[in-house]
């Protein structure tokens, strides 16, 4: 067999370090979790992974997303490391495209999710379309939700000690406080939450999330029973 021809029968050795990624959206992904859920973070997510450019900062667990990234950091520093809303403003700030897809590394998206969402744009005054997640947590997510960056960029300010309010409902209110809309649609995200997030991130948060529910039950029940 000619020697030429041999070498062009070789599989490609590293098709996986070169992905010709669609430049409509950009994924931000803070991270901060086991190795175990960003492998099955990237298991979940691989298709969306490798269609679009996604920046990282890794504050810990998420090496295995070097390969996928088109701007990765690793980071300790105070100032975009911690907490989560310096990394994800940090992101947010660096986006070019017309698109931002905020994910949390615990989330693992629903098919079509993007394409999907990208209808809802057709409407002006979408700002961003949220998920659920299957385990209900009584609001749509940031975590998974697909933004106008340019609203996103000028909107985004989140941080817990300032805000006093989980990154969603935060965010939700600012948004229509602009007068935009917050849409969503009938399918929900995996949540695969785990002990370090509890423990971590997202211990403040989720509280928070189960308080502003709790509180706005009394309201409603104040509203009906006691007045
Ligand atoms: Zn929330």
């Amino acid at each position: 067999m000619d020697p030429k021809n041999r070498t062009s029968l070789k599989p490609r050795a590293c098709a996986r370090v070169h992905f010709d990624k669609d430049k409509k959206i950009t994924i931000a992904l803070p991270v901060f979790e086991d190795p175990e859920i960003v492998a099955k973070f990237i298991d979940g997510n691989k298709e969306i992974l490798e269609k679009y450019p996604l920046i990282v900062i890794d504050r810990n667990g998420g090496e295995a997303l070097k390969e996928y990234a088109s701007f990765y950091r690793k980071t300790c520093c105070p100032t975009i490391g911690l907490p989560l809303g310096s990394s994800r403003g940090f992101l947010i700030g660096r986006v070019e495209t017309e698109f931002t897809l905020n994910l949390d590394v615990d989330v693992l998206l629903p098919k079509h999710f993007v394409k999907e969402s990208l209808k809802k744009f057709e409407d002006p005054k979408v700002a961003v379309v949220a998920l659920d997640y299957e385990n209900l947590q009584g609001h749509l997510a940031f975590g998974p939700s697909i933004w106008r960056t340019e609203i996103l960029q000028n909107l985004y300010d989140w941080g817990l000690w300032k805000t006093r309010k989980c990154e969603c409902i935060y965010m939700w209110g600012k948004v229509r406080g602009a007068k935009y809309k917050v849409e969503t649609l009938g399918m929900r995200a995996k949540h695969l939450r785990s002990v370090s997030i509890l423990i971590g991130q997202g211990k403040r948060g989720f509280l928070n999330c189960s308080w502003n529910i709790l509180s706005r039950l009394y309201t409603r029940f104040k509203r009906r029973f006691l007045v």
